[in-house]
């Protein structure tokens, strides 16, 4: 397994990773930021949250010096993604000599002024970044590194011409970096007129068709746990995750599993970091077989592989369903991962096709026995598996 620390990074950006929970690089971190902080120009393509900010932030954030002004340039097509990457820079770099300015439009020149004067790094959107090199208000001379985040992006808003102006601003000779879910197109152009020998850093979603078989079953909403435990009995299941949206959710599941003497911890964001882990611990050595879980308590925890995810609902965050398949059919296993679908998952559910790619394939609804899905009952604190005990009155 490659770490943070094998890329020979500066003892302070280690130490922010580690605070920040990067336990280890991202596929295409991976292979991006040896390219990256050998100077190479590269092209990164990886979908949607996969990490590409620090792809290219952190191995800039190795390479700038201070005492040396401006030295990287961040473009990104609209201002919430250059407020974005500003803030995530600022957590690399918290614990190194770094300034980070923001330019956008929209908002009065003065102040941005004032920053990019301190700055090391700029990050900023083409059309306000024009207007103040053209004001003479900034000096591009000593920029090493030049970045075009979602560069896919900037080509489909016509910002291709700005983004060439301002590049004529920048040493012939630093680093060109493009990153991007796609690139096509027009990006032809910079790549061809900009770029020294580029080197392709790509990540593509690991769902392999073959080992992960992807279902889902239209049900009515108060029939999903019905028909979920029918599933967990009927199929070969060895250890089961069954993610849910929010955390009351989470409860209310492995409440209703237990009633039915189907034994199961739980995870969810507001437990406590030691309960979370004791609960996957029992679930990583078999003790326990299901894991009810929301997919935001499960990330970046070391979870055993699995034989079957259950989307008990849908996420209203496409990303989110890509996280939870992947915690199945990894390492050349197969598994399946099955999506409860309720008419209010569709639209959630669609974005996921839209986005990704991804089709699985619709079940008929099989017959099952309906059970009673009991949402009042309160629940005992942190396990789910003791019978509930009444708190003793106090007086
Ligand atoms: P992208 O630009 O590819 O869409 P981002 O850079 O915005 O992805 O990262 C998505 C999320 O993943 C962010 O919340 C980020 O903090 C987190 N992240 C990035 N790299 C890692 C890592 N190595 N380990 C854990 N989380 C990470
Ligand atoms: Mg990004």
């Amino acid at each position: 397994m490659v770490t943070f620390a094998d890329f020979g990074l500066k003892q302070e950006l280690l130490r922010a990773l580690d605070d920040l929970g990067f336990s280890e690089p991202t596929a295409i971190q991976e292979q991006a930021v040896p390219l990256v902080l050998a100077g190479e120009d590269v092209i990164g393509m990886s979908y949607t949250g996969s990490g590409k900010t620090a792809a290219f932030g952190v191995p800039l954030l190795h390479n700038v010096e201070d005492g040396y002004g401006l030295q990287v340039l961040i473009l990104s097509p609209t201002r919430e993604l250059a407020v974005q990457i500003a803030g995530e820079l600022e957590k690399f770099g918290k614990y190194i000599v770094c300034n980070v300015a923001t330019v956008y439009g929209g908002v009065a020149y003065e102040p941005q002024l004032r920053a990019m004067k301190e700055a090391h790094v700029l990050v900023a959107t083409p059309g306000r970044l024009l207007d103040h090199l053209r004001q003479g208000n900034v000096d591009l001379s000593g920029i090493f590194s030049t970045v075009l985040d979602e560069a896919d992006k900037m080509v489909e808003m016509g910002f291709i011409e700005d983004v060439e102006d301002i590049l004529s601003y920048t040493p012939e000779d630093r680093q060109l970096l493009l990153f991007g879910a796609t690139l096509a197109g027009e990006i032809e152009r910079i790549k061809e007129q900009y770029m020294f020998e580029p080197k392709v850093a790509k990540a593509t979603l690991h769902v392999d068709d073959d080992l992960l078989r992807q279902y889902y079953y239209n049900v009515r909403p108060h029939e999903k746990f019905s028909l979920l435990l029918h599933l967990l009995r009927k199929e070969r299941t060895d250890q089961v995750m069954v993610f849910c949206s929010t955390r009351s959710t989470v409860e209310l599941v492995s409440d209703n599993l237990s009633l039915q003497g189907v034994e199961n911890v739980i995870i969810h964001g507001k437990m406590a970091q030691n309960s979370r882990l004791r609960a996957i611990s029992r679930f990583n050595r078999g003790e326990v077989k299901v894991l009810v879980a929301s997919a935001v308590a499960a990330r970046g925890l070391d979870i055993k592989d699995v034989s079957h995810v259950f989307n008990y609902d849908v996420s209203q965050d496409p990303q989110e369903y890509v996280h939870r398949i992947g915690r199945t059919a990894r390492a050349g296993e197969s598994g399946k991962a099955i999506t409860l679908l309720a008419p209010q998952d569709h639209d959630a559910f669609s974005l996921v096709f839209r986005n990704y790619g991804i089709s699985p394939e619709e079940l008929p609804c099989e017959r099952f026995r309906r059970v009673p899905f009991r949402t009042g009952a309160a629940r005992k604190n942190g396990s789910a598996r003791r019978p509930r005990r009444r708190p003793t009155p106090r007086r």
